[in-house]
């Protein structure tokens, strides 16, 4: 026979915290609340099997499950000394659903059940208190009523409202017996009305009414969505809990009351929690008195703290408080009720904090020998520090929405509108705080998106160059604001039917993806104490190395800051939009011989070997990966006329000359077109000098600081082991060049890029000539999916929404597909080469779902852009250490 329904309380409990999966979260945590002693009414939980029994056998119950519910209530009558239904002294019962995670969208609570017109008598005679049993009767009705008959609620307040009318009052607390009597009599004929039947009086009725509404309302239109939208199976079902009422609404000498173990919002070790008198259930949150502080320590001026009120109770309270975090080890969330100065215990689950208590929590509690180091770093879900990283909204501040994008880069930010980068760079030079407003960026709107404090583009995805540069720069982004237009032509941002004009302020949440009209005020990043230890607890368990992608020395300053173990992906080319070399790039890109195009770039070279001391110095000793230039060349060219003369005026040419060279150089689909190593196989120059500003400035650095750099050299876009050959080679002859000129040598390295499905399933020959692989998950997604990176933020939203795939591949990464390929080219490459470094530089590398990929598949470390190092750091440590658990399990 299966067991359907599980005891609780009076010494028989036959569930555990550990059952959650089965008696959900409410129903396991009842049970071992009253295992550990704690005073919790005695009830039964109706298993989650039966929901989804109740499901797959067209919405019937299990045939054993009725006699199984029948034994179970008459140990609780007998338990409690009342029966079900007895017109003297009835029980009366709470039903309440519970999941195994909690489920916003189901029913909820159903108090008192088990009233009717004459256990209503029974219950006043019994408690000596009419007025306690028709208050209790009309709450049952107003909850049974709305939440399992289906009786709109308003409904029921209006009535209410209209007694107190009636009677000259303002409180609920001053109807009398005789009022709440007249307010049943009129919720009766509602729901006659609304629903055609009389108010059931049979009390199973009654109970089976609420325990189906419960299962039913796992199937309902919230529910539903809430689970998709968070991943929960439907097969998990809900369970149900019927127990024993005790009664906070009796008098003076009862109250009801909410708390949390900590502080949730700072998470300070302090008793936080409110309680009204006279109240039951949902009335603390429901605001409908002012509910009232529990200690003495933390009550203002007029209130009268829990302490205070009921010495007695709030002294018990305060022993279950530590009982239960000892117990359970973390915060709770406790729901409690005092009957007649008597405690009882109804619910404890681990309670919802913010970033910062969490993390205050989790360092407190190791440091106070509640929790080890280990389980504080699994403690603080990673994601949740770029919270304490940027600025935030204070969520107190009032705002009004003009629009929701993608929550492309953390932190948030108000300015004035602008449209353009140079127009950014400007007023932001005159200490104006500005949002660049564009349909999508490009690089060459880097000193604008530098310049500004925040970025919002129309159009582009979570990986788009807005987002990826944001991120980079630690600035708040919204990208793909598709709802709202841009308008450069009239300066005018619009969305439903409102418009924000140039010089007028916004705020963006790049959180969120949220942008608000006008500024809304902010709370800065506290980088407290805590924050450090957690990180040093946290570089103690992890095995993957975390390493930056940087190419400005404010950014890698930022990466070692944030505890970079080095540099994994510097993109060269972001280093070529400066105003002092663009016009030598354009030079180079727009001669057709290679003297020409070499004179270009000795101009470059300078500012490169500058870039990479800088690097190198900042890095000290540490790896720095330094990838030759990647973007199709096209990506650099001029486009206003004026910049087209400045450059047809240097080279000596017409602005013609300079269109059609420009045309000649446009390219059907860019991003599989010439670019990448295809660049430095057809101008091996470009490459060349790369590679001398690399080896001469690593000198330069050796000299000076006496410790010698380790440049990484990585070459993108490789799909055959003959083009790293070709361009390896082309390094290897530079390096000789330089080390024979400079009479010093210095430790370097080759590798590549695998971002294309052909390198991932050639790594093995490919390993032949590699020192190293960076996995560049951005291309490697768009190649593996066949997705424009650029374009698929216009569907895949959709994608998302509709199941058809569980994330946005761009952020996280596609273990079944991406990942395969990432798992075979990493097995493929050490079996050619057993050290072969593997490591990843896409915008995964600061995911922490695709961070834990990377440590089952073993890569050595993980790069991310700077404000994300703390989060890979976090993140690699709890993978690691869950791979440690596993192992042990
Ligand atoms: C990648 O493709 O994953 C990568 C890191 O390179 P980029 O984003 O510059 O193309
Ligand atoms: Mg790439």
């Amino acid at each position: 026979m299966t067991k359907w329904v599980y005891r609780f309380g009076a010494g028989h409990n036959e569930g555990r915290a550990d059952m959650r999966n089965l008696l959900g979260g409410k129903g396991a945590n009842l049970a071992e609340m009253a295992s550990i002693d704690l005073p919790v009414p005695p009830g039964f939980t109706i298993t989650a099997d039966v929901c989804t029994a109740f499901y797959d056998n067209d919405r019937n119950y299990p045939t054993d499950l009725k006699g199984q519910v029948d034994d179970a209530l008459v140990a609780v009558e007998k338990a409690v000394g009342l029966n079900f239904g007895d017109k003297n002294h009835p029980l009366l019962v709470s039903v309440r659903s519970g999941a195994r995670v909690s489920m916003p969208g189901m029913m909820d609570t159903v108090l008192n059940l088990g009233l009717n017109d004459l256990t209503v008598e029974g219950l006043a005679t019994a408690a000596d208190d009419p007025r306690f049993a028709w208050d209790s009767y009309r709450r049952f009705i107003q909850m049974y009523g709305s939440v399992v008959l289906g009786v709109d609620h308003h409904r029921f307040e209006e009535i209410i409202e209209h007694a107190k009318l009636d009677n000259g009052v303002i409180e609920d607390t001053a109807l009398t017996a005789k009022d709440w009597r007249e307010v049943v009599e009129n919720y009766k004929d509602l729901v006659q009305q609304e629903t055609g039947k009389p108010f059931p009086q049979d009390p199973q009725a009654q109970l089976w009414g609420a325990v189906g509404a419960v299962f039913g309302s796992w199937m309902n239109p919230r529910a539903i969505t809430y689970r998709r939208l968070h991943d929960i199976p439907a097969g998990w079902g809900t369970a149900v809990n019927v127990q024993a009422m005790v009664f906070g609404n009796m008098g003076n000498d009862c109250a009801t009351g909410v708390c949390f173990t900590r502080d949730p919002s700072t998470g300070e070790n302090m008793f936080y929690g409110e309680y009204l008198v006279n109240a039951q259930g949902e009335d603390v949150v429901a605001g409908i008195r002012t509910p009232q502080p529990l200690s003495a320590s933390v009550a203002k001026q007029g209130e009268i703290p829990l302490e205070q009120a009921m010495p007695e109770a709030y002294a018990e309270l305060m022993a279950v408080r530590s009982k239960l975090e000892n117990h359970y080890k973390d915060m709770q969330d406790i729901e409690f009720t005092v009957q007649q100065n008597k405690l009882y215990m109804l619910q404890t689950r681990n309670g919802k904090r913010t970033a910062a208590a969490s993390l205050r929590m989790a360092v407190d509690m190791a440091r106070e020998g509640l929790i080890d180091e280990a389980e504080a770093v699994m403690r603080v879900n990673p994601a949740s520090l770029d919270q304490l990283l940027h600025p935030m909204l204070d969520p107190k501040a009032p705002r009004t929405l003009l629009g929701k994008g993608l929550p492309a880069s953390p932190g948030a930010a108000s300015g004035i509108v602008v449209f353009s980068a140079d127009e950014a760079e400007s007023r932001a030079a005159k200490g104006e705080a500005v949002i660049l407003c564009r349909i999508e960026t490009s690089p060459e709107d880097i000193h604008g998106m530098h310049a500004a404090r925040g970025i919002l583009t129309t159009r582009g995805g979570m990986t788009s160059h807005a987002a990826v540069v944001a991120r980079g720069m630690g600035r708040p982004c919204v990208s793909g604001a598709g709802g709202i237009s841009v308008d450069y032509n009239n300066q005018i941002l619009a969305a439903g039917g409102k418009e924000i004009r140039a010089g007028e302020t916004i705020t963006l949440d790049g959180g969120t993806g949220e942008i608000f009209i006008g500024s809304v005020a902010m709370i800065e990043p506290a980088m407290s104490g805590d924050f450090g230890t957690l990180m040093e607890w946290a570089d103690k368990s992890r095995r993957m190395g975390v390493r930056a992608n940087a190419e400005t020395p404010m950014d890698a300053e930022t990466a070692r800051k944030f505890g970079a173990e080095g540099i994994g992906l510097c993109r060269t080319e972001h280093m070529f939009f400066d105003p002092e070399r663009i016009l030598a790039v354009r030079q180079m890109i727009i001669s057709n011989t290679q003297p020409a195009r070499r004179a270009a770039l000795d101009r470059l070279l300078p500012f490169q070997r500058e870039d990479f001391r800088q690097l190198f110095t900042i890095m000290a000793g540490l790896p720095v990966t330094i990838r030759l230039l990647d973007p199709p060349l096209h990506e650099f060219l001029p486009h206003a006329d004026t910049e087209m003369q400045e450059v047809a005026e240097s080279l000596g040419t017409d602005i013609e000359t300079i269109r059609r060279r420009a045309a000649d150089l446009a390219e059907a689909n860019p991003m599989l077109g010439h670019r990448g190593c295809r660049l430095g196989i057809s101008f091996p120059e470009i490459y060349e000098m790369q590679a001398r500003a690399i080896f001469e400035g690593a000198i330069a650095v050796a000299k000076e600081t006496g410790k010698a750099p380790h440049p990484e050299i990585m070459i993108p876009l490789v799909g055959m082991k003959k083009e790293l050959e070709i361009t390896r080679a082309q390094v290897d002859k530079i390096a000789a060049e330089v080390f024979a000129q400079s009479g010093t040598t210095i430790d370097y390295s080759v590798g590549t890029m695998i971002e294309l499905p052909r390198a991932a399933i050639l790594a093995d020959s490919i390993a032949e000539v590699a020192d190293f692989f960076s996995f560049g998950t951005n291309d490697l997604t768009q190649t593996v999916f066949g997705l424009s990176r650029d374009d698929a933020g216009r569907f895949l939203p959709q994608y998302v929404e509709a199941g058809i795939l569980p994330k946005d591949p761009f952020v996280s990464i596609d273990v079944e597909g991406v990942g395969e390929m990432v798992r075979m080219a990493s097995v493929k490459g050490r079996a050619t080469k057993n050290a072969l470094k593997l490591g990843i530089c896409g915008e995964h590398g600061g995911d922490p779902a695709s961070i834990a990929f990377c440590e089952q598949v073993g890569l050595d470390y993980v790069s991310c852009s700077p404000f994300r190092v703390p989060v890979a750091r976090l993140a690699a440590a709890q993978a690691a250490l869950g791979a440690e658990s596993d192992r042990t399990a």
